[in-house]
């Protein structure tokens, strides 16, 4: 799976594919990240991406011309969704996550600053996501996200012991607690049945574990 991603930083996407699950995904050719930066685009002198709002206000938008023109170069695949990150957007999920997953390629709009000039959206029209109810800085943070959740489903990121068969989410509970070595630590057990060999047993309790756990911290998540 390809992901373009549109960034006036791409140092801060970049890096984060140094390291662990995702660098031996990068490494094993089963997601590709390209970085686009919308300054490369720009047609002024000082390669400027931003300017003041009309009608006032504070803070600085992203103009639309070096966005779109940037956008326009970046080679789409036919099985391609463009997802614009910013917290007006649908708040991201599993659900979503699993449809992204089925793209081959995701090309990811950062904003930055007071965000984009609207004109962007209207040309672009890209899927609009929130990774939450609140604000951040840039979109560099958000599109990480995207592309870590929706990587780790594909094929071959996930070893077997990094397995997301009992994940939160995966059948629509929290998942149950996790314990390992010591059995004893500053007195604190690990569970009994944990420890007994039972597999019918440690499966009815962890499912029990499951479902008293969704209850208590998510019960929307029951309905
Ligand atoms: N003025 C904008 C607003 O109130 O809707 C917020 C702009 S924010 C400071 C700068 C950029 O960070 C946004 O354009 C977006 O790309 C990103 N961003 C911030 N919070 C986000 C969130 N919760 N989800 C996705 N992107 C976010």
């Amino acid at each position: 799976m390809r992901f373009d991603v549109l960034t006036l930083f791409p140092e801060m996407i970049e890096a984060n594919f140094e390291y662990s699950i995702m660098k031996r995904a990068v490494d094993a050719g089963i997601i590709e990240i390209n970085t686009v930066n919308p300054r490369d685009y720009t047609h002024n002198k000082h390669r400027k991406v931003d300017d003041t709002p009309y009608g006032g206000g504070a803070g600085m938008v992203l103009m639309p011309q070096p966005y779109v023109d940037a956008y326009d170069a970046v080679e789409k695949i036919t099985n391609s969704c463009t997802v614009m990150l910013t917290p007006q957007g649908e708040p991201f999920n599993n659900k979503i996550c699993a449809e992204l997953a089925g793209y081959e390629q995701l090309i990811l709009l950062c904003g930055h600053y007071e965000g984009f000039d609207e004109r962007i959206r209207e040309i672009i029209k890209p899927r609009e996501i929130s990774i939450g109810d609140f604000v951040l800085t840039g979109g560099e943070l958000p599109a990480l996200c995207i592309i870590d959740s929706v990587s780790r489903r594909l094929e071959g990121t996930l070893g077997k012991i990094e397995s997301m068969e009992d994940d939160s989410f995966s059948d629509g509970l929290l998942e149950y607690p996790q314990y390992t070595k010591p059995r004893d630590f500053r007195g604190y057990k690990v569970p009994e049945v944990l420890l007994n060999g039972n597999h019918k047993e440690i499966e009815e309790f962890r499912h029990q574990q499951k479902i008293e756990r969704t209850k208590l911290r998510r019960p929307d998540l029951l309905g």
